[in-house]
């Protein structure tokens, strides 16, 4: 295998004294491609660019440095990388903006999705790069519009850095998932809660993922048990069609079903009286959907797992209440 170390790019040539102000600029203006390396030639210093320089950017430039042109040259590969987020834009950006920067991202195969506050808005494009100077594997970089909505849990995204493909293979726990965060819910903060639920499951037992999502709970049960059967429910349609085909990847066809439909119908046209452990992953609505659950255990009873939102001190115990309530109304 033969790895590229050099290549040929558009780039900034200025005298050695205006080097530096050159490449400030070039940054400042996002145009600097900091995959390749800054080299000298004689009395110049060449600047890669990552892309050409707009009139007004060029008649900017010629404002500030007497003596540049643009020209095209061969540029080693730039391997350092910065390691944090801060490190890749401390000269990019101002103090105070450098002190709004997100401490926190997600990263869904090779998507990073992010949550840009409102003094960086003029700066997307920047942070974008920057995370995917700091993160190797990152293709994409989508900030976060508004916040998970409706029946399908979806969110809102804009496209800040690199190739506009949502689609990708995020692995957890030795599965692989195929998912678009852009169509269905997926939450890589979820993965510790996937295995916490599949480690409770025992043998021979029938599950039902009543909210499957792409199947992160069902298909990591089906992974650990071969002899498990999982019903794994979605409404959106989207849901279903990467849950099949990560049913097929992780080779659980024999031991999970996926089902699309309406979590209520589905349960009372073909999945009454068969569970032993049910998954109620909708915590913004579960309270609704317990009789129905209720209807699904065997005669024998068997194991909720339960989410609801909360903020009080007392969340857990009015969840705890809530819950009781409901299987006692249900009968
Ligand atoms: N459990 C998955 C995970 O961990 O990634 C996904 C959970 S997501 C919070 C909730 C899912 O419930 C969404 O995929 C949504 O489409 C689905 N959903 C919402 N209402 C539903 C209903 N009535 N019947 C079936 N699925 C429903």
């Amino acid at each position: 295998m033969s790895l590229t170390s050099s290549r040929q790019s558009v780039c900034l040539s200025v005298q050695r004294e205006y080097g530096e102000l050159a490449i400030r600029t070039a940054k400042k203006l996002g145009a600097l491609d900091e995959t390749l390396k800054i080299r000298s030639e004689d009395d110049r210093i060449l600047i890669p660019l990552a892309r050409r320089l707009s009139d007004s950017e060029h008649s900017n430039l010629c404002s500030l440095i007497e003596d540049f042109y643009i020209s095209s040259a061969d540029f080693p590969m730039n391997t350092r990388r910065p390691k944090t987020i801060l490190e890749a834009l401390e000269d990019t950006l101002p103090p105070h903006l450098l002190a709004s920067l997100p401490n926190s991202l997600d990263i869904v195969g090779n998507i990073a999705i992010v949550h840009v506050p409102e003094e960086l808005t003029n700066h997307t494009r920047e942070l974008g790069e920057a995370i995917m100077r700091v993160n190797r594997h990152v293709r994409t970089v989508l900030r976060k519009i508004g916040s998970v909505e409706g029946q399908l849990r979806v969110r809102q995204f804009q496209l800040i850095a690199g190739e506009d493909k949502t689609e990708t293979l995020h692995k957890e726990f030795g599965c692989k998932y195929r998912v678009d965060p852009t169509k269905v819910y997926f939450s890589p903060r979820l993965s510790s809660e996937h295995d916490r639920v599949a480690s409770k499951v025992k043998n021979n037992e029938v599950v039902l993922d009543m909210f499957a999502g792409v199947g992160p709970f069902s298909i990591l049960i089906g992974k650990r048990h071969s002899d498990v059967k999982v019903y794994a429910v979605d409404v959106n349609p989207d849901a279903i069609r990467f849950l099949k085909e990560n049913v097929d990847l992780n080779r659980v066809r024999d031991r999970v079903v996926p089902i699309q439909g309406d979590v209520q119908s589905v349960i009372r046209n073909q999945l009454k009286g068969v569970a032993d452990r049910i998954i109620m992953n909708l915590p913004l609505e579960s309270m609704r959907f317990i009789d129905v659950a209720c209807e699904a255990f065997k005669t024998s009873g068997g194991t909720i797992h339960y989410y609801a939102f909360g903020q009080d001190p007392d969340a857990l115990d009015k969840a705890r209440r809530g819950l009781v309530r409901a299987v006692a109304a249900a009968g």
